[in-house]
């Protein structure tokens, strides 16, 4: 099943700008994405409107079978909450709160109650190797230790997709090793892994290479056999 269908999609911001320019890109269930280009090629556009944070000035959406064009906003949420997470560069994660509840608060609009949202939350937080850290508020972890909370936040949903911004990017050799590992391993249990970068390093360890300039894509390529993480 295709995760990401996006057919001619073009993005002009207003005041004139053209971020996309006519972006086919197919996704299937259980791929590892990286999408790689110079600055300014139109790469967080293009998450944007894989994330649905964003609509399209041109061409269709489709993401997890639905149509984008069709949803108003209070619907796009829902599909957000049931289906995509979301992992930034600068982690995102509220200050004052406890690992624990970073992570709960990842089912927030799922309706489930608040003792199951920590259960599965603690849970999650075991899968990242943080159990341990659960009472920890970000400013006590490391960049590292932030980032594995934030991937846990994203997946605690269970979504069909992981979205991940520049994952890397604020973090050292070691710890951007860590959370490789960490995307590594979720794709390898089956999630859809879509990752932002323009870290050559992290781009030639996953099995597709989908390359981004000047809002259009310029190439698509799979490794023939996965090198070792
Ligand atoms: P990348 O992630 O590859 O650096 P972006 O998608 O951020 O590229 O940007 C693509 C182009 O769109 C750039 O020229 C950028 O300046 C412009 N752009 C991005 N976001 C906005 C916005 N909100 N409003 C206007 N222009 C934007």
């Amino acid at each position: 099943m295709r995760v990401v269908e996006l057919e001619g999609v073009t993005k002009r911001y207003p005041g004139g700008v053209t971020a996309l320019r006519g972006v086919d890109l197919a996704i299937d269930r259980g791929e590892l994405t990286a999408i790689v280009g110079p600055s300014g090629s139109g790469k967080s556009t293009l998450l944007h409107m894989i994330g649905t944070l964003d609509r399209p000035t041109g061409g269709r959406v489709r993401i997890a079978g639905h149509e984008v064009a069709e949803l108003d906003d209070r619907q796009l949420s829902a599909l957000r909450a049931r289906h995509i997470g979301f992992v930034f560069q600068s982690f995102h994660l509220a200050d004052g709160v406890s690992a624990l509840d970073n992570v709960a608060d990842g089912l927030l609009y799922s309706g489930v109650p608040l003792r199951e949202r920590r259960r599965r939350a603690a849970e999650a937080l075991e899968r990242v190797g943080l159990g341990a850290r659960a009472g920890h508020r970000p400013h006590q972890l490391s960049g590292g230790e932030r980032q594995r909370v934030a991937v846990a936040r994203a997946v605690v949903g269970e979504p069909d997709l992981l979205l991940a911004d520049e994952p890397t990017g604020n973090l050292d050799t070691a710890a951007g090793g860590e959370v490789l590992r960490l995307l590594g391993a979720l794709h390898d249990a089956g999630t859809t892994v879509v990752i932002i970068t323009h870290d050559r390093d992290v781009a030639a360890w996953t099995p597709r290479r989908v390359g981004m300039r000047d809002g259009t894509v310029v190439a698509d390529e799979r490794a023939e056999e996965v090198t070792a993480r």
